[in-house]
C-alpha cells in the first residue's frame, strides 16, 4: 500500500470520527475519575473500540480498569503497532493533566489505522492503562508482560509546548516514619526522644548531600506527621521522598544514599526509624530518537513545527518508561497551552474540556496514526527503530564521569 495515500486515508478516518472522538472527550471531563477508579472512562473507550471492530479483554494484570483492545483480524506474528490510553483524574482537579485528550486520541489512531491497513500488513492494539498519576498502572502491566512481542508502542500528551522527543527520570518513593518519647517538653525534655529531630535531620542531611549529586539528580520530600502540640516531644515524625535520576542503576545508589540520611538522623535523634519503600519504581524514558523523528515529520506534514531551538526541558517521571524498557515507545507532547500555563491546574483542566482541547485530539490522533502507519508500512523505519531500541542505552544518559 502506497504510505502517502495511506496517511491521507487515516487523517480522513479522524476528521470522520472528530465529532464521536470529541463527544468521547468531553464524557471522561465531565466525569473524572482518579487512578484505578476509571470504570466509566474504560467502558466509554472500550465500547467505541468494539464498535469499530476490536476485540476487548478487559481486567488485563489484574488491573479491573486496564484493558487490551486488539483489531479482531489481527495475526500472531505480524507486526503490532499500540496506543496507549490513559485516562485517570486528578483528585480535585479533574482533569487538570488532560488525560481525556489522551485516551481517545490513541483510541481515534488505533480505529483510524485498523480501519486502513490490512490484516496482512499488521497488527493494531490499543492498551488502556489506569492511574498514571501515581499509582503506576503501566508499570503493572509492564512487570506482567502486556506489552511483550509489541513492535512499537506511542502515545500524546497536551502540553504548553510541542515536542516529538520526551525523556523521563526514574523515580523511587521512600517512606520515613521515625518514634520517639512523648514527655513534657519544657517540664521533662530530658525524658523524651524527639521523632520530628529524626524528620530535620533527615531533611538537612539530604541538603547537604545535594551539592553532590551528579546533574539531574532530583529529591524532593515533604514532611507528613511532626507532633501533636508544642509543650509535647514529638513521638512519632514522618516524611514522604521523591528521588529521581536517569538510570535505573542510579536511581538505586541515589535512594541508597537517601536512606543512610534517614539512618543518621535515627542515630543522631535516638528516634527508631522505619523506611518503607513504595514497590513501584518508575522505569526512566528509553528515549529512542529515531521513532520520535518520525512522529515529528508527521507533525510537520499537519503543519505543526517543533519550536527550534527547543528550551531545556523540565523533567519529571511518567510510568511510560517501564514501557520504554519493553518496547520501542514514545511520548510527544503536542501544546495545548500556553507555555507558562502549567499541567495540574485549573487552568490546564479548562483548557482540556474546551477548543484547544479538541483541536490538540485531533491533531494527536492524525500524528500518532500516522507513524502507526510508518513502523507498519515503511520496513526501513521500522528496522531504524528497533535498531536503536536493540543498541540499548538511553540516548542522552548523564556522563557520571569525573569532570574538573
Ligand atoms: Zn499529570
Ligand atoms: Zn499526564
Amino acid at each position: 500500500m502506497n504510505l502517502d495515500r495511506a496517511k491521507s486515508a487515516v487523517i480522513d478516518h479522524i476528521d470522520k470520527s472528530a465529532a464521536a472522538l470529541w463527544a468521547l472527550s468531553l464524557d471522561l471531563h465531565r466525569h473524572p475519575e482518579v487512578g484505578f477508579k476509571e470504570k466509566r472512562a474504560c467502558t466509554k473507550i472500550s465500547r467505541f473500540l468494539e464498535e469499530r471492530g476490536f476485540t476487548v479483554e478487559r481486567g488485563v494484570a489484574n488491573l479491573p480498569t486496564a484493558f487490551r483492545a486488539r483489531r479482531s483480524a489481527n495475526r500472531a506474528g505480524e507486526p503490532t503497532v499500540s496506543f496507549l490510553a490513559e485516562y485517570d483524574a486528578l483528585p480535585g482537579l479533574g482533569h487538570a493533566c488532560g488525560h481525556n485528550i489522551i485516551g481517545p486520541a490513541s483510541a481515534g489512531a488505533g480505529a483510524a489505522l485498523a480501519s486502513v491497513v490490512s490484516p496482512d500488513a499488521g497488527g493494531v492494539i490499543v492498551f488502556g492503562t489506569p492511574a498514571e498519576e501515581g499509582g503506576g498502572g503501566k508499570v503493572i502491566m509492564a512487570d506482567n508482560g502486556i506489552f511483550r512481542g509489541v513492535e512499537a508502542t506511542m502515545m500524546m500528551h497536551p502540553a504548553g509546548e510541542t515536542r516529538a522527543e520526551v525523556n523521563f527520570l526514574a523515580l523511587a518513593e521512600l517512606h520515613f516514619h521515625f518514634y520517639g518519647k512523648a514527655s513534657h517538653a519544657s517540664a521533662t525534655p530530658e525524658q523524651g526522644i524527639n521523632a520530628l529531630d529524626g524528620v530535620l535531620a533527615t531533611f538537612n542531611a539530604i541538603s547537604a548531600l545535594r551539592q553532590h549529586l551528579p546533574l539531574g539528580d532530583r529529591i524532593h520530600g515533604i514532611i507528613t506527621e511532626g507532633g501533636e502540640a508544642p509543650n509535647i516531644v514529638p513521638a512519632k515524625a514522618a516524611a514522604w521522598f521523591y528521588a529521581r535520576s536517569d538510570t535505573a542503576e542510579n536511581l538505586e545508589l541515589l535512594a541508597k544514599r537517601v536512606v543512610d540520611c534517614a539512618r543518621g538522623a535515627a542515630r543522631s535523634s535516638g528516634a527508631r526509624l522505619r523506611v518503607k519503600r513504595n514497590p513501584i519504581t518508575y522505569a526512566p524514558m528509553r528515549v529512542n530518537s529515531a521513532f520520535a523523528g518520525l512522529f515529528r515529520k508527521n507533525l510537520e506534514k499537519l503543519g505543526v513545527k517543533e519550536p527550534n531551538p527547543l528550551p531545556p526541558l523540565a523533567m519529571g517521571s511518567s510510568d511510560v518508561g517501564n514501557v520504554s524498557q519493553e518496547t520501542p515507545t514514545i511520548h510527544p507532547q503536542i501544546q495545548m497551552v500556553a507555555p507558562e500555563v502549567s499541567a495540574h491546574t485549573p487552568a490546564f483542566a479548562k483548557a482540556a474540556g474546551g477548543p484547544p482541547g479538541r483541536k490538540t485530539l485531533i491533531l494527536g490522533a492524525k500524528a500518532l496514526a500516522m507513524t502507526g502507519l510508518d513502523i507498519l508500512l515503511d520496513e526501513n523505519a521500522r528496522k531504524r527503530v528497533k535498531a536503536e531500541f536493540r543498541s540499548g542505552e538511553p540516548a542522552r544518559k548523564h556522563s557520571r564521569a569525573k569532570r574538573a
